[in-house]
């Protein structure tokens, strides 16, 4: 044997990364179980369950391929390493460069190598190079380059269907009662089982954990869901939890899927001619743009941004994010709900329902991080801490986003069928029954209005305020509110 190839579990991909060139004549496959990684933190057992089966079916894989493979539990991930080395006479170990800055510096000062981590389409220094020649970092102008880049949906420099996107077609609301295609139930096995009794976790089958499974998940949303993605993919309902989303976030942050896979299987749905436009540019979007955007934009701005607190918020997390009966807010305690049963909710509950509410209510950024990084089934470092810090809660002062995702009820109303049954109305902001969302919105503003007076992209909501002729009410509800969330009696 001539080498070491250690493999963290969000590198499970046989052709990328360290795997590329394996070879089961000269290559051991080492894979750690840390301690930091099961016990660290208070973590939502489907999501431990997902990242330790996936790394142990795929573990068991390349065993059937005929590599030799070691799979150990250990306190950090260097001891472990340290107790395979020592098994195979100290070979050198090599590694696709980590997703983390604290992973990347904790293999380098032990003497793993790095090939490339090409789990991306994005290569870091590439970002960097677009990142570097920007006035600001706007996800929209680095879009249209990775479109041209890529060659994804245009005819020369110019987009398919003669706009960069159909944003305005992709913004309905939820029809009423609406059901939808089945979404797929995943098969359990001897695996499965032994980790679950592991963790002592209750399997659900939302979430695959082979590729096997995740490749099926990927063929159920092109076939069933992809071609009606767009419209509705800021909605909420409870009628359907999914709505049309893909569900693919987990595997291809653990790289079950690369993205290219997702891209090319989403460009021939396209070319095939039975997918409207506005659903596969608003998917392909997301993947190319939003996703290679956060990657990169993790790496540039480095490993203190994500202790930013721009707004000085200093609020413990509420009672009501890790206990849903805590909150008579119909919108948030069906949040809370499905997060505590499947680990995921989409993308405009994570924005504009659980950041929304940090926001308005001055939560510490770090500690609403720290929880949206445990409750995610998809939730890696590279990937919250922009879209918390940067885009969900505006910690970075702007960096990421010209204006915060601040909003009130009206939008959660518009969007969602969550405010018929609520013992709240989202059209009044003052009196017992306001729904703190607006109430918060426009105290949000008044805070900061020194602040965001100044970001013409927000000096229009600001100057709103003047036109409130309930402003000491609004002010003195404000405080009850947030009072009475810390009570668990909002
Ligand atoms: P779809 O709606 O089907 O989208 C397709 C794919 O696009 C996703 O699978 C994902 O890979 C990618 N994507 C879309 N938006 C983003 C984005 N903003 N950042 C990165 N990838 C994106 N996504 C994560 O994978 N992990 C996270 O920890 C995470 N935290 C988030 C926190 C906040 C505050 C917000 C606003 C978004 C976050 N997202 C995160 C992005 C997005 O919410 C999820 O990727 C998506 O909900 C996953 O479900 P899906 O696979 O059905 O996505
Ligand atoms: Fe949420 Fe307010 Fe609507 Fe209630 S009224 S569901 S709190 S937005």
């Amino acid at each position: 044997m001539k080498r070491i190839i250690y493999i963290p579990f969000d590198h499970l991909h046989r052709k990328f990364g360290a795997l590329k060139d394996a070879d089961s004549q000269s290559d051991v496959i080492a894979f750690v179980e840390s301690a930091r990684m099961t016990t660290g933190r208070n973590w939502h057992t489907e999501r431990l369950f997902f990242l330790i089966s996936s790394a142990r079916h795929f573990a068991k894989s390349l065993e059937d391929e005929g590599f030799t493979v070691e799979y150990v539990k250990a306190a950090t991930t260097v001891d472990g390493l340290k107790t395979i080395q020592k098994k195979h006479k100290a070979l050198p170990i090599t590694c696709a460069e980590p997703s983390s800055f604290r992973q990347y510096d904790q293999l380098k000062a032990f003497g793993v190598t790095f090939v490339p981590n090409d789990f991306f389409l994005t290569p870091r220094d590439l970002f960097t190079q677009w990142a570097e020649g920007q006035k600001s970092y706007l996800m929209e102008n680095f879009y249209r380059a990775q479109r041209i880049r890529l060659g994804i949906m245009v005819e020369g420099n110019k987009p398919t269907g003669g706009s960069w996107n159909f944003d305005k077609e992709n913004r309905l609301p939820p029809p009423k009662k609406y059901e939808g295609p089945a979404y797929l139930e995943h098969k359990r096995d001897e695996i499965d089982k032994e980790v679950a009794a592991e963790l002592g976790h209750t399997m659900t089958t939302t979430w695959a954990t082979t590729r096997k499974g995740a490749l099926a998940q990927m063929k159920n949303f092109f076939d069933n869901h992809f071609a009606e993605f767009g419209p509705l993919e800021d909605a909420m309902t409870t009628d359907n939890w999914a709505l049309h989303h893909s569900l693919l976030s987990p595997y291809i942050n653990n790289n079950l899927i690369h993205p290219s896979e997702v891209i090319h299987a989403a460009v021939k749905a396209f070319n095939s001619g039975s997918v409207p436009i506005e659903s596969a540019e608003g998917f392909i979007r997301q993947i190319i743009g939003w996703r290679e955007y956060v990657n990169g934009m993790y790496w540039f701005l480095g490993p203190d941004y994500r202790e930013n607190n721009h707004l000085n918020a200093t609020r413990k997390l509420l009672p009501l994010f890790s206990d849903p009966s805590k909150t008579q807010m119909n919108c948030i305690k069906e949040t809370v709900t499905d997060i505590q049963s499947r680990a995921w909710v989409h993308h405009i509950p994570r924005l504009m329902l659980l950041s929304n509410l940090a926001l308005i209510t001055g939560t510490n950024p770090q500690a609403f991080l720290d929880w949206m990084r445990e409750v995610f089934i998809d939730a890696s470092e590279w990937v919250m801490v922009p879209n918390v810090i940067g885009m969900g809660v505006h910690a970075d002062g702007g960096q990421m986003m010209t204006k915060p995702y601040a909003a009130g009820g009206a939008y959660i109303s518009r969007m969602s069928n969550y405010c018929k049954p609520c013992a709240y109305n989202p059209k009044l902001r003052t009196g017992e029954t306001a729904c703190p969302f607006t109430t918060l919105y426009w105290d949000f503003l008044d805070r900061h209005k020194e602040t965001f007076a100044k970001n013409h992209r927000m000096s229009q909501q600001v100057f709103g305020l003047n036109r409130l002729s309930d402003l000491p009410e609004l002010r003195e509800r404000a405080q009850e509110v947030l009072a009475g969330f810390e009570k668990g009696q909002i």
